[in-house]
């Protein structure tokens, strides 16, 4: 692979400009390659991370990185056979056939890279951001004819539910799925629903609350958000947890909390709920695994899912971190367990930690437990102070990882000939009451001053602007990224 670089992107949702592009240093795809080659000290997770993706999209799994022990669905969508002109094409080349394409296709194509994907991959982004900002950013680009989302499945699902109905929505690799996402399936969160329902029955309290109200975390199917679109439920994302649990506690006796338990324990804990009020649902045990009893004194039910990146980060790396730079800032997702983000300074979502490490005094040393690209790129971006990642293993999200830009390529040069490829599309029958759950979520999130221009509901309403520290929903900058994506927009 080569050692040279291209214009960067920066975690703003923004290109750089040519003044403003920094040099860039290793990805972490070089990272890996020059571990792998012995050119560099340090170790990774496994030994398949510096093959091209091609070669392992075909065997069942998610690929190598941290998610590669999960379990992937049968029903998961598989990636055929890229073609060898792509397959075989140096960086170099691939990197110019990206760039000519997109040229060629100039307004009628938007790129969306989200935090976690490849540098190799995101340099050639309009957009980079989390799951939500890169939605309101397609959103907010309704004269492109095709929306290419490098990122994963759920969130592409996600664009094309807020796109208009005459744009397509691309996944330049199929099998870059979320094995947090693929741990509740629909019909194990029906035969949940199923079973909770003849405890709690279907029927509102003296106050007229529901028995139960299901949440679901952004990172889900579209499935997922449909049913809890139909059944009086909302999404959240890691941003607004707090808030939409609060929603949901203003309308239900008890909350259940699709996939992530992390995310829904780190939030109800930081908002006063007892541990013993939150049981996990184990989907493949009668009763998720509880007694009737447990069931009826819950708050929050649990979903048992995760996310295989934040299972990575320990309290032993907290300290030894604590150990080596006895004035680091320890900043971690709230995917990470709830005793990661007990011992951690700060927790919050993707966009908090940039915006933490934005308004950091130049010097600070920070600790971040996240996703590696996204912590290699504020290292780099930020290089006035000592950013590191808690893990010292390379370990990338392995689903994301899947795209590399030979899909890209690939994808791009079809729409130039016409052909749209790797097309997501979500049936109306699960978009429409996917998007009522979605926008339940931004009318219980408004942020005042922003226009949000939400999918058929006039709504002064942001969902993922702010950045939050599990439980407060507190911003560090005090800045909406949505809005600076929207205002970005506006600029370019
Ligand atoms: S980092 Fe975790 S939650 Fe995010 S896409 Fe990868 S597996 Fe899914």
């Amino acid at each position: 692979m080569s050692q040279t670089t291209a214009p960067r992107t920066t975690t703003t949702g923004v290109r750089t400009t040519a003044s403003a592009q920094q040099t860039n240093p290793a990805s972490v795809a070089q990272t890996i390659e020059l571990i792998a080659s012995k050119n560099a000290k340090g170790s990774n997770c496994g030994t398949t991370l510096a093959e091209p993706t091609w070669n392992f999209d075909r065997v069942p799994g998610y690929g190598p990185g941290a998610s590669i022990g999960d379990t992937i669905p049968l029903s998961a969508p598989r990636q055929g056979t890229l073609p060898a002109e792509y397959r075989e094409a140096s960086e170099e080349e691939l990197h110019e056939r990206i760039q000519q394409a997109k040229a060629t296709l100039g307004e009628k194509l938007v790129i969306l890279g989200h935090f976690y994907q490849r540098d190799e991959v995101v340099q050639h982004a309009d957009y980079v951001g989390d799951s939500f900002q890169l939605a309101k950013a397609a959103l907010n680009h309704p004269n492109a004819e095709a929306i290419v989302f490098c990122g994963v499945h759920f969130m592409a699902e996600t664009a094309d539910m807020l796109s208009q109905p005459d744009q397509s929505v691309v996944l330049p690799n199929l099998a870059a799925g979320c094995s947090m996402a693929d741990m509740a399936n629909i019909d194990q969160v029906e035969d949940a629903w199923e079973q909770l329902m003849e405890i709690y029955g279907e029927e509102p309290d003296a106050e007229g609350k529901a028995p139960l109200i299901p949440v679901t975390y952004m990172n889900s199917s579209a499935a997922i958000k449909a049913f809890c679109g139909r059944n009086g439920g909302i999404v959240c994302t890691s941003s607004n947890a707090t808030t939409v649990l609060k929603w949901a506690f203003e309308r239900g006796q008890r909350v259940i909390f699709f996939p992530d338990q992390h995310l829904g324990r780190n939030t109800a804990k930081a908002m006063g709920i007892s541990l013993d009020e939150m049981p996990l649902w184990r989907p493949q045990l009668p009763l998720g695994g509880n007694t009737e009893e447990t069931l009826e004194d819950a708050k929050v039910l649990l979903w048992n899912g995760f996310c295989s990146v934040h299972k990575r980060f320990t309290v032993k790396q907290i300290d030894q971190a604590r150990e080596q730079f006895p004035d680091v800032r320890v900043i971690v997702h709230p995917e990470c367990s709830m005793e990661v983000v007990d011992a951690a300074d700060e927790a919050g979502s993707t966009d908090y930690i940039r915006k933490a490490v934005e308004a950091a005094p130049a010097g600070s040393t920070i600790a971040i437990g996240t996703e590696i690209n996204l912590v290699q790129r504020l290292a780099a971006e930020y290089p006035q102070h000592n950013i590191f990642c808690l893990d010292d293993v390379v370990c990338p999200c392995s689903t994301m990882y899947r795209i590399h830009p030979g899909y890209l390529a690939w994808v791009l040069e079809g729409l130039v000939d016409g052909e749209v490829r790797n097309q997501i599309s979500v049936d109306a029958s699960v978009s429409e009451p996917a998007r009522v759950a979605l926008e339940r979520m931004l009318a219980a999130t408004p942020a005042p001053g922003v226009k949000a221009a939400t999918f058929g509901v006039q709504a002064a309403a942001d969902a993922s602007g702010s950045g939050s520290a599990a439980g407060a929903d507190a911003d560090p900058a005090s800045a909406s990224t949505a809005r600076e994506v929207v205002t970005e927009q506006a600029r370019s």
